[in-house]
């Protein structure tokens, strides 16, 4: 790189700190909390683990060939996490749980934590810095993640007394169970932060939202398992280590395709399926309520007023406000239930198998949950709180509100303006 060019890139990732430093406080205060709350445990949590700070010659030696791996790995699959890079905040399974899995097998808690936060500072400083939906205080969250995770291993390894990997490790009965149990107290602790970071960021925090790309958590328990066996193999076989790239990189692609998959399928800004998916799924859904001869129900909720919004607090603000929105539907209908954004301020709603009464039951409680809302949004003059929200909602029901997809939205559509013209904040079901 010519000096110019590394001054320039210098200067990209100064500015990128500044403006990132900056990201976490346009966010709510349940994020804020949630992020000091984890990193300052992390920080407390440390204290005593570095004030033991030692290590024998062969655990330095491990500490630099599980790192060299990792970074090798990154730059590796930098050009797969560079794609990632369009495809916007997909939930993110990262594959280098392998490496710091190892290190809490293998090494001293701190140089584990160590290993961590090093591996993810390369992370923001090589891939990272200056993606949209991985700013900086969410990698800081991730880091401690790990760390806290890798505490949670190694301290499950010191209280069985099976201590770290080593090569009379086999020996010792028992250690087998120890081994399986620092594998889970890792995956419980990551998992557990998965789930607050996400009630901190959507106000959801349900089984759901771990498992929510089909098999995604899988793939990362797949990672640690891959982690154990790097940890066995680098104690009683080193080289056979290398065997771990091919199947991680064949995991990272698998990531990059669903990543690919479920962008295609989903509104960017609040996360819901745009209005093409939604479109299939109602396809779908029809032909079954078709042969099953069921009934379904859906529905078309349009803000109120929603213009004035924009014009008061600006574009950012409504935006806030369709996020805030987004997640209240989302609330209120059950996990099979499909929501769609259908266009600027209107969203679609799919129940399928359920009577007419339920449906509009279920829009009753979207219309009264928007107008519950407090959304904080930010605007040019500071943050500022916006409520009195409120959404008109049109109902159709097959198969009385129509045969087919097309008479079906037409009679949801003609309810929904019935509902604008009649006053708004108000649910209306018409018949064919
Ligand atoms: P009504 O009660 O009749 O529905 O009035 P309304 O103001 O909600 O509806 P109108 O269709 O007049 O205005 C919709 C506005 O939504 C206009 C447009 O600028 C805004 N909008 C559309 N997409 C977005 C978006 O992605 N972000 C933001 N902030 N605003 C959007
Ligand atoms: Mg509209
Ligand atoms: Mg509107």
């Amino acid at each position: 790189m010519i000096s110019g060019e590394r001054a320039a890139a210098g200067k990209s990732i100064l500015s990128t700190l500044r403006t990132d430093g900056w990201a976490i406080w346009g966010t709510s205060r349940t994020v804020v909390a949630t992020f000091f709350g984890v990193t300052s445990l992390t920080v407390a949590l440390s204290v005593p683990v570095l004030a033991h700070a030692v290590a024998t010659g062969s655990e330095l030696v491990a500490f630099g060939v599980l790192l060299t791996l990792a970074l090798v790995q990154a730059e590796l699959s930098r050009r797969v996490e560079r794609v990632r890079r369009w495809i916007g905040d997909v939930p993110h399974v990262n594959v280098t749980s392998v490496w710091t899995f190892a290190g809490a097998l293998l090494l001293p808690a701190w140089l584990a934590a160590a290993l961590a936060v090093t591996v993810y500072t390369h992370l923001w400083l090589r891939i990272w810095s200056g993606m949209a939906h991985r700013p900086l205080h969410r990698v800081v969250f991730s880091a401690s993640m790990i760390v806290l995770s890798c505490y949670a291993a190694s301290a499950v390894l010191s209280a069985t007394g099976a201590g770290r990997l080593s090569h009379d490790w086999a020996e010792r009965s028992g250690n087998g169970a120890a081994l399986a149990g620092a594998a889970l107290a890792f995956a419980l602790v990551n998992a557990g932060l998965a789930l607050l970071g996400s009630w901190a960021v959507t106000g959801r925090s349900t089984a759901s939202v771990l498992f929510a790309v089909d098999g995604d958590y899988g793939l990362e328990l797949a990672t640690l398992c891959l982690g154990g066996l790097v940890a066995a193999a680098y104690v009683f076989q080193p080289c056979l280590v290398a065997f771990v790239f091919m199947p991680l990189f064949a995991m990272h692609r698998a990531v990059l395709a669903r990543g690919l998959e479920l962008a295609a399928a989903t509104d960017q800004k609040t996360g819901l399926l745009n209005a093409a998916a939604w479109h299939n799924m109602a396809a779908a859904e029809l032909g079954r309520a078709r042969r099953d001869n069921s009934a379904f129900g859906l529905l078309m909720v349009d803000l109120d007023h929603f213009k004035r919004v924009n014009d008061t607090y600006g574009h950012l603000a409504g935006d806030a406000v369709l996020i805030a929105v987004a997640t209240a539907i989302r609330a209120e209908v059950r996990d099979y239930d499909s929501v769609g954004r259908f266009g600027g301020e209107e969203f679609s709603v799919l129940l399928p198998g359920i009577s007419e009464t339920d449906v509009v039951a279920t829009a009753e409680r979207i219309r009264h949950r928007v107008t519950t809302l407090s959304v904080e949004a930010p605007t040019e003059l500071g943050r500022a709180t916006i409520e009195s929200l409120s959404a008109s909602i049109g109902v159709a029901v097959y198969p009385h509100g129509g045969g087919d997809l097309e008479k079906l939205l037409l009679t949801a559509d003609t309810a929904l303006y019935k509902a604008k013209n009649t006053g708004r904040n108000k649910v209306v079901s018409l018949a064919a």
